[in-house]
């Protein structure tokens, strides 16, 4: 099935399944361990937000599957364009705490900048999360250069912050997917961005020899009917699948010579629930060096026309 719905698991079990990860890439890369105790405490908010959610309501949306079935036919995702209230109550002291843990976690005045902006005011938290769900880098990036903020860091506090959001939102409207024609719609969806937000992979996990996209911010979980680059359909000499380092044949890199764009893959028992993708991300940063030092990167997001 080209759509793979990723399974919705307690947050006990969920913290004991990370833990069991992070400790398997604490033993193997001493050196990530800093990061790692920084993804503890993000994910652990994240996470924990992710459960809120789940426990009350999600803003009753007007898309009709028959809507976004003829949307996804013309290859434009689900929530591209909507105009949805992000619930900011609940997210909104997030982004604060995320960017109070980054500032102890290593990125010190740079994310405590954000804090202080995000709690006197002077960026409007609803803007931020508002502008990250509709995947918006250019509105975020210039709210970031006027107040003098690091584009980079805010985007990544306000994409964590609305992450357990999109993803509850990606999960009501697909996993639940009413209708044989959004079914059908998703079924044959074989783009290399995400069906339900746009965004691109983070990376691809395999499982039992399905190589399934997932999705950097809502998490969502995709087949292809091709073995291509995801980026520009190229399939030919020019993408070449690769293992960097020789002992470890279960992360390997696609790298694609037409476009210049790369992807890491990486063999798990199972699909990654929401929020532990990070973790897959995190354990093949050496990967994305090597893709990197070889001339590759991943490409900007796409950009989708304003109404569906
Ligand atoms: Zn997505
Ligand atoms: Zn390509």
């Amino acid at each position: 099935m080209p759509y793979a719905p990723i399974q919705a698991i307690s947050r006990a079990k969920l913290t004991e399944m990370a833990e069991a990860r992070w400790q398997t890439v604490a033993a193997a890369r001493p050196d990530l361990a800093p990061a790692l105790d920084l993804q503890r405490q993000l994910l652990g908010r994240v996470a924990d937000a992710a459960a809120a959610l789940d426990a009350g309501r999600l803003p009753r949306l007007s898309l009709p599957p028959k809507y976004l079935a003829a949307k996804l036919r013309r290859g434009v995702p689900a929530l591209a364009g909507e105009p949805i209230p992000v619930p900011m109550t609940l997210l909104g002291p997030v982004a604060v705490q995320l960017a109070d843990a980054l500032a102890h976690g290593g990125a010190g005045d740079t994310a405590s900048h954000i804090r202080d902006a995000l709690q006197n005011g002077s960026i409007e938290a609803a803007s931020l999360l508002t502008a990250s769900l509709h995947r918006d880098q250019t509105a975020l990036r210039t709210g970031a250069a006027h107040r003098g903020l690091s584009p980079d860091l805010l985007w990544l506090v306000a994409e964590l912050a609305v992450s357990p959001f999109a993803h509850a939102l990606q999960r009501s409207l697909f996993v639940h997917a009413a209708g044989p024609e959004l079914q059908h719609a998703l079924g044959t969806w074989n783009h290399g961005y995400c069906a339900a937000c746009g965004s691109w992979p983070a990376v691809a996990e395999v499982v039992a020899g399905h190589r399934t996209l997932r999705c950097s911010f809502c998490s969502a979980g995709w087949e292809l009917t091709t073995y291509a680059c995801i980026y520009c359909g190229e399939s030919g000499e020019k993408f070449v699948t690769a293992a960097p380092n020789e002992e470890r044949k279960d992360r390997r890199l696609e790298v694609c010579s037409t476009c210049g764009g790369y992807l890491k893959t990486v063999d798990l028992p199972e699909l990654s629930p929401f929020p532990l993708l990070s973790i897959s991300d995190i354990e093949t940063t050496d990967l994305d060096v090597a893709a990197m030092e070889h001339g590759y990167g991943r490409p900007a997001l796409k950009e989708f026309a304003k109404r569906g």
